[in-house]
C-alpha cells in the first residue's frame, strides 16, 4: 500500500485509544476541564455503567458561541499557548485532544454558556462530523452529554470490563475527586440513584464519611506536613484499619489524581512493622509542590508523572505518614506473653484473632459428607485433590505459633494452620448452603460501604444468603446485617462482609458459578485462624481432625498448599544414612 496521510477521523479515532481507554477516562477528561474551568458544582449522571450515558453538567466559566467547534477540534486548547508553558502546567489539562478524542468514538453534545452572554449554545459531533453552533436557553457553565460510547469502535467495546467493574471504577474515580476538591459540590447518579454527594463546604472528613461511612470517616489520621516547598495534606487509617490490598491509597499532586508505585511503597513504608503482613492502610494525600518539579507530560492520560527530584518527594511523603501514624498510634511493644498466650479466647484485643470455632466442628461426626459434590462450580483446586486422601496423623505440636507439625505413617508432616484452616471453614460453608444453620444477631449490625463497593456487597447479596447470612439493604451504600451463618458466630459480622468486597480484584468478572466458590473462600479467609496465633492442645488436634475430614486437605481453597510432607526417605538422605553409604 502507498503511504498516505491519515485522515483527521482516524488519526483521532487512533489516538483516543490512548485518553479514552473505557467509560471512567471519560468521566475523568470532562471532570478535569470543569474543574479547570472553576467549577464550584458538578453533577455527573451516568446509564449503563457510562456506556449509554455520560453527562456532566458544570457551573465554570463555559466557552463561547465562537469558540465552541474548537473545544472539539483536535490539539485544540486555551490553556497552553508555547512549549515554554509545558514545564510549569497548573491546570489539569493542556493537550487539548480529550474532547476531540472523545468525539471521535460517541456521540457527543456540548451546551455552554458565558457569564456574559445571553445565550447558550450548542454542537453535537457524531464521530467526526460536527453540527453547526445554534443558539439555546441554558445557564451558565457547561454540559457534555456523551451517548453511546465506542459504539461505532466495535473493538474498543469488546474490551471492556463487566458493567459492575467500570461502574466501580466512575465511582471510585468520582470519589477521589470530591475528596481532593472539598470546596467543589459533587454529584454523581445512575440510572436516577443518588450515589454520591458532597457538599462543597470544604470539610474532608465529612466527604470520608460520605464515602467510607461515619465510623471510618471519623478514625482516619489527618497528614498535615510542609517542608520547604513541599506539603502534604491529607488522611491515612489508623493501624487497626487496614485493607487486603493497595487500592484506597490515592494521590494528588497538585490537584491531579497520579498513579506512581513508589509513592505508594513510601506509605506501605511508613507503616511497616505496624500492619499485619498482607494489609495495607488506606490514605488519601494531597501534595502540593511548584509545578516546576513534576512534569505531567508523560502520557495522554496524564496519570503518570515525572519528578525532578524523586526521592526527596519520597522522603517527604513517608516521614508525613510515619509521623502521622506514630503520633496516633502506641508504639507496639515487644509483649511476648501477649503474642504467645492463648489470646483467641479473650475478646479485648481491640484486633480479633479469632482462634478455631468451636461450633464448626460440633457436628463432625459424619465422616465424608455425601452432600459435598463439587461441581463444576467449584474452583478448580476444590476438585482436582478429590483423591487426595491424607493420612491419619499424630500431632507433635506446634512451631513459632503458626504451624502444627505432626506425624505421619510415611514421614513428617508440617500444617500452615491457616491456610488449613481455611480449607476446613471453606468445605463446611459450601457443604452446609443448601440449608445454612443461621445465627440471628441479638443486635443487627450495621456497614457502610464505599460506594463502589456497595456494589459488589449488593450483587453478592443473593450468594450470601445462600451461605447463611441475612443482610438487608438499607439505601446509600449502607447494609444491616442480621444474621450470619452459625459457623461464624465468633466473628465480626461486619468484617466477614468486608472480606467479600476488600478481596474482589477489581478486573474479576468471574462466571456466575465461580462466584459463589469465591465468595465463600474470601469469607474463611478473613475467619481463619491467622498465622501467629498460639493455639491451645486441644485446638491443634481438633484442627487436624477437622482437616482429615476435608475432601481436599492438602490445599487451601484459593490453592495454597495445607501441608508439606518430608518422608521417611528425604529425612534418612539428608541424614545420610541412605545412599552415602
Ligand atoms: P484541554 O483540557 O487539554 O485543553 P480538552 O479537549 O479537554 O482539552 O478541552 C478543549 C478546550 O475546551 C479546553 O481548553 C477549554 O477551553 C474548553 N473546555 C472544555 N470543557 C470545558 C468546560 N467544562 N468548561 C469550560 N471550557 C471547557
Ligand atoms: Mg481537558
Amino acid at each position: 500500500m502507498p503511504i498516505e496521510v491519515l485522515s483527521e477521523k482516524v488519526a483521532s479515532q487512533i489516538a483516543a485509544g490512548e485518553v479514552v481507554e473505557r467509560p471512567a477516562s471519560v468521566v475523568k477528561e470532562l471532570l478535569e476541564n470543569s474543574l479547570d474551568a472553576g467549577a464550584s458544582s458538578i453533577q455527573i449522571r451516568i446509564q449503563d455503567a457510562g456506556k449509554r450515558l455520560i453527562e456532566i453538567q458544570d457551573d465554570g466559566s463555559g466557552i463561547s458561541a465562537r469558540e465552541l467547534p474548537l473545544a472539539v477540534a483536535r490539539h485544540a486548547t486555551s490553556k497552553l499557548q508555547n512549549a515554554e508553558q509545558l514545564n510549569s502546567i497548573r491546570t489539569l489539562g493542556f493537550r487539548g485532544e480529550a474532547l476531540a478524542s472523545i468525539a471521535s468514538v460517541s456521540q457527543t453534545m456540548l451546551i455552554s454558556k458565558q457569564a456574559e452572554d445571553q445565550t447558550a449554545s450548542r454542537i453535537s459531533v457524531d464521530g467526526a462530523a460536527s453540527s453547526k453552533v445554534e443558539k439555546i436557553a441554558a445557564t451558565t457553565g457547561t454540559t457534555v452529554r456523551v451517548e453511546n460510547l465506542f459504539s461505532h469502535v466495535p473493538a474498543r467495546l469488546k474490551f471492556l470490563k463487566s458493567d459492575s467493574t467500570e461502574r466501580q471504577q466512575i465511582y471510585t474515580l468520582v470519589s477521589r475527586y470530591a475528596l481532593a476538591y472539598p470546596q467543589v459540590r459533587f454529584h454523581l447518579e445512575e440510572d436516577q440513584k443518588l450515589i454520591l454527594q458532597s457538599s462543597g463546604n470544604g470539610n474532608r472528613r465529612e466527604i470520608l464519611s460520605n464515602i467510607y461511612g461515619v465510623e471510618i470517616g471519623k478514625a482516619m489520621l489527618e497528614v498535615s506536613f510542609k517542608e520547604q516547598d513541599i506539603s502534604i495534606e491529607g488522611f491515612i487509617s489508623p493501624i487497626g484499619i487496614t485493607r487486603s490490598n493497595r487500592k484506597e491509597i490515592s494521590f494528588f499532586i497538585n490537584g491531579r489524581w497520579i498513579h506512581d508505585a513508589a509513592l505508594n511503597s513510601a506509605i506501605t513504608q511508613a507503616y511497616s512493622g505496624l500492619l499485619m503482613v498482607g494489609r495495607f492502610p488506606m490514605a488519601a494525600l494531597f501534595i502540593q509542590m511548584p509545578a516546576e518539579m513534576v512534569d505531567v507530560n508523560v502520557h495522554p492520560a496524564k496519570a503518570e508523572v515525572r519528578f525532578s527530584e524523586s526521592s526527596k518527594i519520597f522522603s517527604a511523603v513517608q516521614r508525613a505518614v510515619r509521623r502521622a501514624v506514630l503520633a496516633f498510634s502506641p508504639v507496639p511493644e515487644m509483649q511476648p506473653s501477649r503474642m504467645w498466650a492463648t489470646s483467641y479466647t479473650s475478646t479485648s484485643n481491640q484486633e480479633r484473632t479469632p482462634g478455631l470455632d468451636w461450633q464448626m466442628s460440633a457436628d463432625i461426626g459424619q465422616k465424608n459428607p455425601a452432600g459435598l459434590q463439587p461441581g463444576p462450580d467449584q474452583p478448580a483446586t476444590f476438585s482436582q485433590n478429590e483423591t487426595e486422601f491424607m493420612p491419619l496423623l499424630r500431632l507433635i505440636g506446634q512451631i513459632g505459633g503458626t504451624y502444627l507439625v505432626a506425624e505421619g505413617p510415611d514421614g513428617l508432616y508440617l500444617i500452615d494452620q491457616h491456610a488449613a484452616h481455611e480449607r476446613v471453614l471453606f468445605e463446611k460453608l459450601i457443604q452446609q448452603r443448601s440449608e445454612p444453620a443461621i445465627q440471628p444477631l441479638l443486635q443487627p449490625e450495621t456497614i457502610t460501604l464505599p460506594p463502589h463497593q456497595a456494589v459488589v456487597l449488593e450483587e453478592s447479596l443473593d450468594v450470601l444468603t445462600r451461605l447463611g447470612f441475612v443482610v438487608e439493604e438499607f439505601g446509600n451504600a449502607t447494609f444491616r446485617v442480621r444474621a450470619v451463618p452459625a459457623l461464624f458466630t465468633k466473628y465480626a459480622p461486619a468484617e466477614l462482609l468486608r472480606a467479600v468486597v476488600e478481596d474482589s480484584e477489581e478486573d474479576e468478572t468471574p462466571l456466575k458459578g465461580m462466584l459463589e466458590a469465591k465468595i465463600a473462600s474470601r469469607v474463611c479467609k478473613r475467619a481463619a485462624v491467622k498465622g501467629g496465633t498460639q493455639l491451645a492442645l486441644e485446638e491443634q488436634v481438633q484442627l487436624l481432625r477437622n482437616l482429615e475430614q476435608c475432601q481436599s486437605p492438602r490445599t487451601c481453597p484459593h490453592g495454597r498448599p495445607t501441608m508439606i510432607h518430608l518422608p521417611v526417605e528425604v529425612l534418612e538422605r539428608q541424614f545420610g544414612r541412605r545412599g552415602s553409604r
